[in-house]
């Protein structure tokens, strides 16, 4: 069986309540990612694998010069500083940790 048509009404309905929908999941998904990264940070500094060293990109300004002089964002880093480096199994060891 064919469906009915829409009419032009209930498109547009439609059309609107999926584009408030579509902005309700990016709402969301930023602040699930904005969680993430913060429990991201927190494991790093609870696991003896990490450790915390400044960016070597920026050296910890978060802010480089572009090839055309201007002021950026550290594509590295920005907004940090810093990074969470992964240690070396060797030097675990050695640490005993
Ligand atoms: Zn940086």
């Amino acid at each position: 069986m064919k469906q009915k048509e829409k009419t032009i009404e209930e498109l547009n309905e439609e059309f609107n309540g999926l584009t408030r929908k579509r902005m309700q999941l990016i709402v969301d998904l930023d602040k699930t990612t904005k969680e993430l990264v913060e429990v991201a940070e927190k494991v790093y500094e609870k696991s003896p694998d990490y450790v915390k060293v400044t960016c070597p990109q920026c050296n910890g300004a978060t802010i480089i010069d572009s090839e055309e002089g201007k002021k950026v964002k550290c594509p590295t880093c920005y907004p940090k500083g810093y990074l969470w480096m992964k240690r070396f199994k060797e030097s675990i060891k050695e640490d005993g940790n």
